[in-house]
């Protein structure tokens, strides 16, 4: 790390203590900066960097909600706006137990960079609450949501804070936050949330943004060595909405997807994944990935020991959470020849084994580009919403796929011009970054 960043990163850490998914997420970013700070010192004046460490408000509060027995519940929300440089505050809402203010405040400083490398005018943020969805009744989740918007409603709004869904808030979810956001202010303010069901202001593409989004940048790495997906077995971490789009874009270039994992374990198929399957069991029945194997039969196992970064193949999509891809894992997969590592979910794979797949030449994609269609196709929803139109399926997917060229061209072009070729990491927080410090800086010391 330079040396003048290393005294701005030891007074975030004291100031942010016991947060070590947000220090992860910083460090990742100012390892990245040193050839800025030498080049545009400038950038560092007025303290931006202190600032962008800083989030603009942090809001923390009580969801209580009863269960279908009458039992009463105590959560708690929060809402991380961290920077409206570039726009309104802009980044999902997740409903995870192990959600407290690190895991926030991580996500809500890459959906910074991430959303200025989009190209669109979107700022960063994130939101959540340590509420666990699993096994609970539609009838609970309404209760939840509804609480949880009933103090939510009055921080957010279609210029100011713009949600959306992540890990455990999906179409229904946000269906019941819109309805009680609606029932409070009394507006139909459609783009206040994105992932909106299609009948009410949804956008065709944004379910599946993400995953295509991933598999299309993966496309992108490999045409830089004249290489493409068609043929190559791929492994796949997951199997909520960013892993089973992932392996449907996969599939459709010819790809063999071969596993899919949930907390529970991973199903290992050497025919490859049964994608209706999977969505059948996951998204539909929202039962465990086991269930997959069980009906499936033939060669499909369950596996609930180990993990799929076991299984051999040549492009690893780690689609589930963050940390889940470590130094030993990626030292398997690179003993199993991965050439191509695209991350679908937010920070999954740790330092030490991006520093491992970057030593071994395999093309390694951070989440803050490779996942970057998701919330821009929430941009692109945004739009629609504004000019009260909808667009075509084939229209949206291919400002999808325009947006993650241009995502692409911009790290690879940046890190080119800072001496680090083919580091997507080094070009996706400098492209990130130094256009939301110039915003910052134009816009005075606020
Ligand atoms: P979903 O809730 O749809 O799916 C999450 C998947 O990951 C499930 O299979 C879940 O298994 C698994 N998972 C979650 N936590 C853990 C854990 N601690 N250990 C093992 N498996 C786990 O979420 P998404 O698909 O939307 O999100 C996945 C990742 O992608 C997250 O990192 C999210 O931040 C990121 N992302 C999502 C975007 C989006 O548009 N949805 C946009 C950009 C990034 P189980 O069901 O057992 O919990």
């Amino acid at each position: 790390m330079h040396e003048n960043l290393i005294p701005i990163r030891q007074a975030v850490i004291a100031r942010n203590p016991g947060e070590s998914e947000f220090h992860q997420a910083v460090d990742e970013v100012f390892e990245s900066l040193g050839p800025v700070v030498a080049r545009h010192p400038d950038l560092l004046e007025s303290a931006i960097l202190e600032r962008i460490c800083e989030p603009e408000r942090q809001i923390i509060f009580r969801v209580p909600w009863t269960d279908d027995n009458g039992q009463v519940h105590i959560n708690r929300g929060f809402r991380v706006e961290f920077n409206s440089a570039l726009g309104p505050y802009k980044g999902g809402l997740r409903f995870h137990p192990s959600v407290y203010l690190g895991i926030v405040k991580f996500l809500g400083f890459e959906q910074i960079f991430k959303n200025s490398l989009t190209g669109m005018p979107i700022g960063g943020g994130k939101g959540g609450s340590d509420f666990d969805p699993s096994g609970r009744s539609d009838a609970e989740i309404m209760r939840f949501c509804q609480s949880f918007m009933t103090e939510l409603y009055r921080h957010i709004g279609e210029y100011t804070d713009v949600p959306a869904g992540d890990i455990g808030v999906g179409g229904r979810e946000i269906g019941y936050l819109f309805g009680q956001y609606k029932r409070i202010t009394n507006r139909y303010e459609s783009g206040v949330l994105t992932g909106k069901g299609l009948a009410w202001g949804g956008s065709l593409v944004r379910t599946e943004a993400t995953g295509y989004g991933t598999v299309m940048f993966a496309e992108e790495m490999l045409k830089t060595r004249g290489q493409d997906m068609d043929g190559r077995e791929i492994i796949v971490s997951g199997s909520g909405n960013v892993a089973i789009y992932a392996v449907e874009r996969a599939q459709s270039l010819g790809a063999k997807v071969l596993t899919a994992s949930d907390s529970s374990g991973y199903v290992m198929d050497p025919d490859g994944i049964d994608l209706d399957l999977l969505k059948q069991v996951k998204e539909v029945e929202r039962a465990r990935i086991s269930q997959y194997a069980e009906r499936k039969g033939g060669r499909a196992r369950f596996i609930s020991d180990g993990s799929v970064w076991d299984v051999p193949g040549s492009v690893a999509l780690p689609c589930a959470t963050q940390n889940e891809l470590n130094g030993r894992q990626a030292k398997k997969l690179l003993a199993n020849g991965v050439e191509v590592v695209a991350e679908g979910a937010n920070m999954p794979t740790t330092a030490e084994a991006i520093r491992l797949f970057q030593d071994a030449d395999v093309l390694f994609a951070p989440g803050k580009a490779a996942n970057a269609g998701g919330v821009a196709t929430s941009a692109l929803e945004m739009q629609q919403n504004a000019s009260r139109d909808s667009w075509t399926f084939d229209y949206t997917q291919q400002r999808l796929q325009e947006i993650m060229r241009g995502i692409h061209h911009r790290c690879a072009e940046t890190a080119d011009e800072y001496g680090m070729p083919g580091n997507y990491v080094a070009g996706a927080n400098i492209t990130g970054f130094i256009k939301v410090a110039r915003a910052m800086s134009a816009q005075g010391l606020i």
